[in-house]
């Protein structure tokens, strides 16, 4: 089939509101957060039902052209982006709550749901979603359960996949089917662990049923002032190691400090070379008492000062600084490139002192903000994507980091996934064995590999466009 021909089937069955097919509007779709990649995809489409998806997948394996499902494009793995061309799903028009039953702690979302969307809508029901990624202004629950996201209070919380009972997917053949359900418990496979974090590469989600979880009688949030991030580190482990669990324990570097304090104006201490934001939740008596534990904690730790929030206003503004960081880099570099390495938190002091050691040799700035409870780390890469050889050194760089986490214990995604990113890093973590175990899941869900494909297993990287002949021929 040519082009035309797709485009026609497509508008035929969806009406030409849900199709994008001129070269300046698909050129929106052309990366997802992570810029340094892009790819363009033959056609985009945007569903409003699950009956919608069913016959754009229809016509995607009658035709056998890959198809790649979009939430709203701020994966950091290159997950969304249409490597073979073919048709992009976007899935931000199925957009509806469908149901909260509070009573049954679990309520029914569409896949284009916003994450803090779906919290404002519970938040006066005393309930909240859980997994809160610092990108739950804009991302989907589609895109948190494909990429099983996690955020600063997974620490305590879990991520994604603890919050998900149910999902409804369309699968690569184009049949609908409900996997797990409206309970705690079912019998049979865990088909709804293995689609929470499959990338998209197993099926489009079409409805997700998430378990609601109360929100806290009480919250305390402190901010931990460092004069070392060596100090800073140890601290997390201490608190750790005394039996509590925060809600959530961040760390944020001068860098970082500096960067995030000109744009939000946090009240953050732009001189200190590193703070922890750390928050105790649960019952008041309990907070009270875990965070006169862990004030101590700190002091004896070295902190030179520990501020308490006061207020909600001074809670909600320390948290805005941590989760727009991001956005703050942007400001101070014309690109900036996240990495999400995971290690034991007992080895964040040593690994971070590499860290700064891998961006000095590369002649790079690396910033660090991240999940330290967890000990998920986020070095930030400092770059100008104009600059080819820029490019290579963070790439280098990136590398080395990712190989450090690995060798100190720990692995290669702590939540971004591996999408097109990280595909050849697989093989540090898994043999070609445990690779084949994988590819033989996804041969069952998707034996003609069309659903989402040259993502996640190494040596798939072989770029076929379709049609993007056609596309090219539309080039200005
Ligand atoms: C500033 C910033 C901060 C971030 N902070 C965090 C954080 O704290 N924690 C964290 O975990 N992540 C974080 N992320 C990464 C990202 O926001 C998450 O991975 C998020 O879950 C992606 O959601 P999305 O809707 O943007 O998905 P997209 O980027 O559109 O897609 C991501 C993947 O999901 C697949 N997908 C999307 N929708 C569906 C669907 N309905 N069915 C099947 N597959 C689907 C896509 O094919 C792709 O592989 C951050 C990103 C940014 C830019």
């Amino acid at each position: 089939m040519d082009r035309n021909e797709l485009l026609e089937e497509l508008v035929g069955i969806l009406g030409a509101e849900k199709v994008i097919s001129e070269y300046e509007e698909l050129l929106v779709y052309d990366c997802d957060a992570l810029t340094i990649n892009k790819a363009l995809p033959d056609v985009v489409v945007l569903p409003e039902s699950t009956k919608d998806v069913q016959a754009v997948v229809r016509i995607a394996s009658r035709f056998k052209l890959p198809f790649v499902a979009r939430g709203a494009g701020t994966g950091l793995s290159g997950g969304a982006l249409p490597v073979q061309g073919g048709i992009l799903i976007s899935l931000v028009r199925m957009n509806r709550i469908l149901e909260v039953d509070a009573a049954n702690r679990r309520a029914v979302v569409q896949p284009g749901v916003i994450n803090q969307q779906l919290n404002d809508a519970l938040r006066p029901l005393g309930f909240h979603f859980a997994p809160d990624p610092s990108s739950q202004q804009s991302c989907t629950i589609g895109g948190n359960v494909a990429e099983n996201a996690g955020g600063p209070h997974t620490l305590k919380y879990g991520v994604t996949t603890n919050h998900v009972l149910g999902l409804e997917v369309v699968l690569p053949d184009g049949q609908v089917t409900f996997l797990g359900g409206r309970v705690e418990e079912m019998p049979g496979y865990d088909l709804v662990g293995l689609m929470v974090g499959s990338e998209g590469t197993l099926g489009i989600v079409t409805q997700v049923v998430v378990r609601l979880t109360r929100l806290p009688e009480a919250v305390r949030t402190m901010l931990a002032v460092y004069d070392s991030v060596g100090a800073a580190t140890q601290t997390v482990s201490d608190i750790i190691a005394k039996g509590i669990i925060p809600a959530a324990v961040e760390m944020m570097d001068r860098i970082t400090l500096g960067a995030v304090e000109d744009y939000i104006h946090a009240g953050y201490p732009k001189d200190a070379e590193a703070v922890l934001l750390i928050e105790l939740d649960g019952p008041e008596e309990e907070v009270e008492r875990r965070g006169a534990t862990v004030i101590d904690i700190c002091r004896q730790g070295g902190a030179r000062q520990v501020r308490v929030a006061e207020t909600e206003e001074e809670r909600t503004l320390l948290w805005q600084g941590r989760k727009r960081a991001f956005g703050a880099f942007g400001r101070v570099s014309p690109s900036y490139y996240s990495l999400d390495g995971v290690i034991p938190r007992s080895r964040l002091p040593d690994v971070l002192s590499r860290v700064y050691e891998i961006g000095q040799r590369h002649g790079l700035t690396i910033a660090n903000v991240f999940h330290a409870g967890d000990g998920n780390l986020h070095p930030i890469i400092l770059f100008d994507e104009r600059d080819r050889d820029q490019i290579e050194r963070a790439l280098r760089a990136s590398r080395e980091i990712l190989q450090c986490c690995v060798e100190s214990g720990g692995t290669i995604s702590g939540e971004h996934g591996i999408g097109l990113e990280k595909m050849d890093m697989m093989r540090l973590v898994y043999s070609q064995e445990d690779l084949e175990a994988m590819k033989k899941i996804k041969q069952v869900f998707d034996p003609e590999g069309l659903c989402n494909p040259g993502k996640i297993f190494p040596g798939d990287t072989e770029v076929k466009m379709p049609l993007s002949r056609i596309v090219d021929g539309l080039r200005p």
